[in-house]
């Protein structure tokens, strides 16, 4: 193990611990955008406020029209309350307000991580404001919830969540451990079933070959995860779609601030062009079945995005602009996909 491996894997952000070689595959974007013109994509899971404004340019020109930034934790642990606030706060303010400006609708989701569950003093302040930012707009569900390590306190603050994504009325965005995922994966699904949750209403994330055929058996939403040099590649991707077929699959970048790649889905939707894949499959799962999975909150309205958002980089949040000095500001649809 190199020394980028071992510090990736002590702070890990969304990375897998891979016990197996996988050739990664990195396109080289150009060669394949063309192959990919005039579909639309929706990122069920990406954390924007660790992006620059380059990836949203660059994900809006791929055709990217709105996507989903579930609440995580920050890559160090957080000291108080007044941070998760500001973070949640961001969330459905500033981040979604950046996002407009590039012509991406922009939702979240709203939870306790599970790494930050186990510090309890400070978990047990931080459920008494999620019901402030869970009936927020454009809040489309609780997440990204669940294990971790798998303790006792993680599944605690679980359980109660689950229990506010019932009484909200709104579906459970489900984060499942790097470590150990296959129990972990099964462990958090049957805690699902018992708090009496509908699986339509459960995206469990950050599938693999392992945890894929029960997620789907039992009536879950499967969304897998595409990183780049660790175990879901973009070719495997491909292999498990043509396999499964797409009812019930979703894939997402789950891009944050760790070496990550914000064109995932645009990618892997080329991959799978190439492989012959059917355009009708490749929009299920690069597009549609996020959106009918966390449609069920009653808070996306298709009409918002599905003919591109209309730029207005006049518009001010709290009189703070994405503009600086001299700059013009863009208006119109006037970059809306890839012509
Ligand atoms: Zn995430």
């Amino acid at each position: 193990m190199c020394l980028a491996d071992k510090e990736l894997t002590q702070n890990p952000s969304h990375f897998e611990e891979s016990d197996e070689v996988v050739a990664h595959r990195d396109l080289a974007w150009e060669d394949y955008r063309d192959l990919i013109k005039g579909m639309r994509f929706f990122d069920p899971h990406i954390h924007m406020v660790s992006r620059t404004t380059d990836d949203y340019e660059a994900m809006r020109d791929a055709g990217i029209v709105a996507l989903i930034e579930p609440a995580f934790w920050v890559g160090q642990p957080r000291t108080g309350l007044s941070t998760f606030k500001d973070y949640y706060s961001s969330l459905v303010g500033w981040e979604r307000f950046r996002s407009s400006q590039f012509g991406i609708k922009h939702y979240c989701t709203i939870g306790l991580n599970s790494r930050e569950a186990n510090n309890e003093p400070l978990a047990e302040q931080v459920m008494e404001i999620l019901p402030l930012y869970l009936y927020k707009e454009g809040v489309v569900g609780v997440g990204e919830i669940g294990f971790d390590d798998q303790t006792p306190a993680e599944e605690k603050y679980y359980r109660l969540q689950l229990e506010l994504a019932k009484k909200a009325k709104l579906p459970v965005q489900l984060h499942t451990p790097h470590r150990d995922k296959k129990r972990g994966t099964e462990r958090s699904m049957a805690i699902a079933l018992e708090h009496g949750l509908d699986p339509s209403w459960v995206i469990v994330d950050h599938n693999n070959e392992e945890t894929v055929k029960s997620v789907l058996d039992q009536g879950f939403w499967a969304a897998f995860t595409i990183y780049p040099f660790t175990k879901m590649s973009n070719e495997r991707m491909v292999k498990l779609v043509e396999k499964y077929g797409p009812d019930q699959i979703m894939i997402n970048s789950a891009a944050d601030w760790g070496i990550s790649d914000p064109l995932a889905i645009p990618k892997t939707a080329a991959l799978m062009k190439m492989r012959g894949i059917a355009d009708e499959t490749i929009r299920l799962v690069t597009y549609q079945n996020a959106i009918d999975a966390f449609a069920k909150s009653g808070q996306i309205d298709v009409s918002d995005f599905e003919n591109g958002l209309t730029v207005d980089q006049n518009q001010k949040f709290h009189g703070n602009t994405i503009l600086r000095g001299g700059q013009q500001p863009r208006v119109g649809k006037d970059y809306l996909l890839i012509q």
